[in-house]
């Protein structure tokens, strides 16, 4: 264990030669790691070592990786989730729930591919260089990541934030869901496109009225002022 220049990354994970190839890329990427392998104990293990990011096998023993999460976002913790998943089932339920779940990743994946996306994950949730987006009735902190619809502030997952930010920083412009992905989300469209789809829905059911985001069928999506 101990946190290398970067900050320590929790990860959850009850097949040990997984956990170990993954910590094994993390600290060469300058992570310091921390393994669980119970899912009962993960809770515990992120308010004792307070990690920058947290990746979480969904099928673990005593607690899902699932639970885990709406659990720490139940009690207003938004440490950046990179979820691990092996079956299409399990994806389905992560994919249908809002959890605030910032990245999946499915098995077996490339350790490699693991630390890009923890990176990234970082990457995002520490903002970007321009202070203050509005559209319509939508207004954005960018430093602060905060976000107000109307009047009421609404709290967003950190993907959902920067899915919203990248939109409203080219207003009134068509995005297919690929470059969203390239954008937002680091990485080609391999990963399918189903993603942008989803995090779109729950960004529309969080801004209600004053969301701004336009569908082009067939394309992508654009942010209008309206
Ligand atoms: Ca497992």
């Amino acid at each position: 264990m101990g946190s290398a220049g970067r900050g320590l990354v929790l990860v959850v994970e009850d097949e040990t030669a997984i956990a170990e190839l993954a910590a094994l890329y993390l600290r060469r990427d300058g992570f310091g790691v921390a393994i669980e392998a119970d899912g009962g104990n993960a809770l515990a293990a992120v308010r004792r070592l307070r990690p920058v990011a947290v990746v979480l096998d969904i099928g673990l023993s005593g607690m899902d990786g699932i639970e885990i999460c709406r659990a720490l976002r139940a009690a207003g913790d938004w440490t950046p989730v990179l979820f691990v998943t092996a079956r299409d089932d399990e994806l389905d339920r992560l994919l249908g729930l809002e959890i605030g779940a910032d990245d999946y990743l499915t098995k077996p994946f490339s350790p490699r591919e693991l630390a890009a996306r923890v990176r990234t994950v970082l990457r995002r949730a520490s903002g970007g260089p321009v202070s203050a987006l509005t559209c319509g009735g939508v207004r954005i902190d960018v430093p602060g990541r905060r976000v107000w619809a109307g009047e009421a502030e609404v709290t967003l997952t950190s993907t959902e934030f920067d899915l919203l930010a990248h939109l409203l920083r080219h207003p009134g412009q068509v995005l297919s869901r690929d470059q969203l992905l390239s954008s937002v989300w680091g990485y080609a469209a391999a990963a399918g496109t189903r993603t942008v789809d989803v995090h779109v829905a729950q960004l529309r059911a969080k801004l209600g009225a004053h969301s701004p985001i336009r569908t082009v069928r067939g394309i992508g999506y654009a942010a209008d002022a309206g």
